[in-house]
């Protein structure tokens, strides 16, 4: 069987970005997981002495702090410089993108729509710069846009890991009910890199193995556009779930790896791969 790795998998500018800040800051903490990959955060804890609290509260004030990729809430923030922790700002810039924008567009009185999941970190820290909460919504679909008390000016931004033609139904549902609109791309381009060339592998691969953290959105969404047509695509998060099985009469196992994936876990995975098909 033939091994074939996506043509773009794997970290994106913003997790390598991330992982290096917190290599350079040992014997810090991060608040809440710096990236989505358990085993990443494990080598950083062994390697560099970096720790994870999981609760604001659990943070000493000479606790060096660092920010994770997905950003934190403006509150929280706030918090910690009052706390004069030492802030150590690993978020993405792409996510500081989206928060300066509502911070902006709200103070301008613009009503806020984010399309992404309200539970995500990234999307509960853009939506904590509205300057008016109550006119801030986050939503997933164009019905719930329908529903929304928005003023006659609308601000939209997505959540970086979404998928441009779903945003594009919301821009759609706007556009035609309000009389203002200003639409700011924000979905990442690392994120449609690395689908892109999954979907491409999965059309040719007869298995697929996407190699990511479980909670991830982006390895998630990886998963679900390999299954469209592979569909003995499996989601794995490091090679002792490999099953030998899945191997078996097969002739092209393409792999993709989300944006948290570090390169030594897919190696990892590569070389189990080869061992037991
Ligand atoms: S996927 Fe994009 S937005 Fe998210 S951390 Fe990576 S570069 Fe930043």
């Amino acid at each position: 069987m033939k091994i074939e790795l996506a043509s773009s998998y794997g970290f994106c500018y913003g997790v390598k970005r991330a992982i290096e800040i917190a290599e350079e800051h040992k014997d810090s903490f991060t608040y809440g997981p710096l990236i989505h990959n358990k085993d990443e955060i494990n080598r950083l804890k062994d390697n560099f002495n970096i720790g994870l609290v999981e609760n604001i509260d659990e943070i000493e004030n000479d606790n060096a702090v660092v920010i994770r990729t997905h950003g934190i809430p403006k509150d929280e923030l706030a918090l910690l410089k009052k706390q004069k922790n030492k802030i150590i700002n690993a978020t993405c810039p792409y996510v500081t993108t989206p928060q300066n924008i509502v911070a902006k567009m709200s103070k301008e009185g613009y009503s806020i729509v984010i399309f992404g999941d309200k539970n995500h970190p990234e999307i509960k820290g853009v939506v904590s710069y509205a300057e008016n909460a109550n006119d801030a919504f986050v939503v997933l679909t164009s019905e719930e846009v329908k529903t929304l008390p928005l003023s006659s000016k609308v601000a939209l931004v997505s959540q970086t890991t979404k998928k441009p033609e779903d945003f594009l139904k919301i821009v759609n549902t706007l556009i035609l009910t309000q009389r203002e609109v200003r639409v700011f791309n924000t979905i990442c381009n690392a994120t449609f890199e690395n689908q892109d060339a999954a979907a491409a592998l999965s059309k040719k691969a007869d298995v697929m193995i996407v190699i990511g953290g479980k909670h991830s959105s982006n390895t998630k969404m990886l998963h679900s556009i390999s299954l469209k047509d592979c569909p003995e695509s499996y989601l794995i998060e490091n090679e002792e779930e490999l099953q030998a099985e899945w191997f078996k009469e097969k002739t092209l196992c393409g792999i993709s790896a989300g944006a948290s994936t570090p390169d030594w876990i897919v190696q990892n995975v590569i070389d189990k791969i080869q061992k037991i098909s």
